[in-house]
């Protein structure tokens, strides 16, 4: 049997659907894509683990100085109740958060650039913030084409800082808030934190020569609120579908282990899950392989490797070879690789990023209907995994060494936040 990306694609097709961590959804398509590994005749099992969720009943924030308008908000997910009635406040915008804005918002509502990061989000919360407003998309954003972002605060910001009450708004109304110069402010939010189930879905072909050592593969199968995430990541779950299929019929000298990871958009839970209940197997791992994001039509092929400039060498030669053009670095990629490079497992992404004005992602333009993906583009990458799979399974000794850069050692612990960033 060989590969088929139009096959591949009829899955995608199949699994274009919201499928955000620990809801049914995400269930629905783990159980869709259970049944599609066991039809290889491959084992495959579900593997749950859980994760810490939050239902968001009310959101609400109104400008009452010097105007009264109330602006469209979604609240964080877990974030911090406002109490009976809600609370006002006086707005300050701060910006990236600075020390000189730092004096000045003690006991204020406090509007910051982009994303809440762990770093301001203590800066904020030592300074004794009322609560954080964050904006998300554009300021020429169209109401009817844009959703207000959802989003949550993680037990990496809550667990070392606390609880906080925290929105998220429109760039536009942000932009609006601080240019009519918005001095006071009345937020409500109430929503329940509750512990949800998640899963991974993992498939095993023993290897027949040296099943000692194992290749794992990883695709992360989760998308974030109004997301269909069919370039992320349903492109890199049914490319892992074919290789399971392939390494099915044709027997893997070395053991080969599929993960299709859950809740990944959440912080890389569905690997980290994984790689904490096979801590005594991963000293036989000897390379992972993530797929996060195929299939587009315009776009560039990127390969970054979490191990030694060896590998880069070795797998920018294997491409070479099979005449992709693939931009292999020695680099950190924000998926499902940092918990096993951080174990010391080294990994190689393969992705394909959509070039500018062809690759959406984390909104609802991640869509069959956005017209940027196609199964001619997923064959390449599908073409490479196969043929890395192929060179390095098949090698007397294995080609890459166990062994992770400290360049890239020191980027995970940063990005795992066990120290920090240098400024
Ligand atoms: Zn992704």
């Amino acid at each position: 049997m060989k590969v088929s990306a139009h096959r591949a694609f009829a899955l995608l097709k199949e699994l274009a659907y919201v499928r955000v961590s620990g809801t049914e959804a995400e269930k629905t398509a783990a159980q869709r894509l259970l049944a599609e590994a066991q039809s290889t005749g491959a084992e495959a099992h579900i593997e749950e683990f859980t994760v810490k969720a939050g239902r968001v009943d009310h959101a609400k924030l109104v400008v009452t100085e010097p105007y009264v308008k109330e602006y469209e908000v979604t609240g964080y997910e877990r974030g911090l109740n406002t109490p009976e009635g809600g609370l006002d406040a006086e707005f300050y915008y701060a910006e990236n958060v600075s020390p000189v804005h730092l004096k000045n918002v003690k006991g204020k509502v406090v509007l910051i650039n982009g994303r809440l990061r762990k770093k301001d989000y203590e800066k904020l919360q030592k300074a004794e913030v009322a609560g954080i407003l964050t904006f998300s998309g554009s300021t020429i954003d169209r109401l009817s084409d844009t959703d207000c972002d959802i989003r949550k605060l993680r037990e990496v910001l809550t667990d070392a800082h606390g609880d906080c009450v925290a929105l998220n708004m429109r760039a536009a109304d942000a932009a609006e808030m601080v240019r009519r110069g918005a001095r006071k402010v009345h937020v409500e939010f109430k929503g329940e934190n509750y512990d949800a189930t998640s899963q991974n879905v993992c498939a095993v072909i023993e290897g027949t020569q040296y099943p000692d050592e194992i290749i794992s593969f990883g695709a992360h199968y989760d998308s974030v609120h109004f997301s269909t995430g069919v370039y992320d990541n349903m492109s890199g779950s049914v490319i892992l579908m074919e290789l399971l299929r392939y390494f099915s019929e044709y027997k893997p000298a070395r053991t080969l282990k599929f993960n299709w990871y859950g809740s990944e958009e959440q912080g890389l839970l569905g690997s980290k899950a994984w790689v904490a209940a096979h801590e005594d197997e991963l000293d036989k791992h000897v390379l992972m392989i993530n797929i996060d994001v195929a299939a587009a039509t315009l776009g560039t092929n990127i390969a970054p490797v979490l191990a030694t400039e060896g590998a880069v060498g070795y797998v920018d030669a294997l491409m070479r070879e099979l005449g992709v053009a693939c931009e292999t670095k020695l680099d950190i990629y924000s998926s499902d690789c940092v918990p096993f490079a951080d174990k010391g497992v080294p990994a190689v992404n393969l992705c394909r990023f959509g070039t500018q004005g062809a690759g959406y992602i984390h909104d609802r333009r991640d869509n069959l209907k956005s017209n940027y993906l196609d199964e001619r583009a997923l064959d390449i990458t599908l073409q490479q995994a196969l043929y890395l799979t192929k060179r390095v399974d098949s090698a007397a000794v294995f080609p890459i060494e166990r062994k992770i850069a400290d360049e890239i050692k020191d980027k995970v612990d940063e990005y795992l936040f066990k120290k920090d960033k240098k400024d």
